[in-house]
């Protein structure tokens, strides 16, 4: 089987060496394999993009020559196969509205800080349907979050496969009841990625270790609307000299500044190839 990969970032700011070295471990994981490199914009978040990063990513990579395959995928274009998803979801009782606050959720919290301190507590799963349907009658916002012990009822044991972790089992308690849906934007990373993977093809998904986490949820969508089960790479993450992990403010490692100060192609993908 070929490999199908794909670079997704978000045009939310400049490509850093960071993104470099994702797009570089997905761009050689196909190329040595004889597949396809994709380039996915992930631009649902319609807050904080900005119109002059898709073309400065495009033009990164095209520098660096990481050069993609076919056409590039918009999530922004992507609407309805994600509206369709949700609906699906809905429907099979997996999804249920949540009313709360951002500080709702923080007065809930067991942990205050911490690494569980994003898991919902559940508050809004035990609502009735009536309560349900006449608050969002009168219009009061929502988001719609993933109801995972559930879901785990139905689809029973899961892992999935990382070429460096090896077998990793789904633990549902990793993400709780994540957000599918967003109350701003309609819509999240967690579905969005999962439907989108899936309609592209990809065989590996590769990106960095930061989002091991979510690949528990993503397992589980995927066996719950019968997609295929991609394999997985969770690379390192680039640090700079502290340790400290790269951030898209963090102008220093960008590549346009790197380009700007007269570095080649190769040096900046040397960079990367060392850390
Ligand atoms: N847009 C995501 C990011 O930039 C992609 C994550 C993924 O590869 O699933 O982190």
């Amino acid at each position: 089987m070929n490999p199908i990969t794909r670079f997704a970032p978000s045009p939310t700011g400049d490509l850093h060496l960071g993104h470099v070295y994702a797009a570089k471990v997905a761009h050689d994981l196909a190329r040595d394999g004889g597949g396809s490199f994709l380039l996915r914009q992930e631009d649902i978040d319609t807050g904080r993009v900005k119109p002059e990063f898709y073309r400065h990513i495009e033009e990164d990579l095209e520098w660096l020559g990481l050069r993609w395959d076919g056409e590039i995928l918009l999530q922004s274009e992507r609407r309805k196969a994600y509206d369709d998803t949700l609906e699906a979801l809905k429907n099979m009782g997996l999804i249920y509205p949540c009313f709360c606050t951002r500080k709702d959720i923080q007065a809930a919290l067991s942990a205050p800080h911490g690494s569980h301190a994003e898991i919902y507590s559940g508050t809004c799963r035990a609502l009735s349907t009536q309560e349900t349907s006449e608050r969002i009658a009168v219009g009061e916002a929502h988001s719609w979050r993933f109801h995972a012990a559930k879901a785990a009822e139905i689809h029973g044991e899961l892992s999935f496969h990382d070429l460096r972790f090896g077998k990793i089992r789904v633990d549902t308690s990793v993400n709780g009841d994540a957000v599918l849906a967003r109350k701003d934007i309609g819509i999240a990373y967690h579905l969005a990625v999962v439907v989108d993977d899936h309609f592209q093809n990809i065989t590996h998904v590769t990106r960095g270790e930061d989002l091991l986490g979510a690949t528990h949820i993503h397992r589980q969508l995927q066996s719950i609307l019968g997609f295929r089960e991609p394999h997985y790479l969770h690379h390192t993450l680039v640090r700079d000299e502290y340790g400290t992990r790269l951030a898209k403010r963090d102008h220093a490692h960008s590549v346009r500044t790197l380009r700007e100060q007269g570095c080649s192609p190769d040096e900046v993908l040397t960079m990367v190839k060392t850390s």
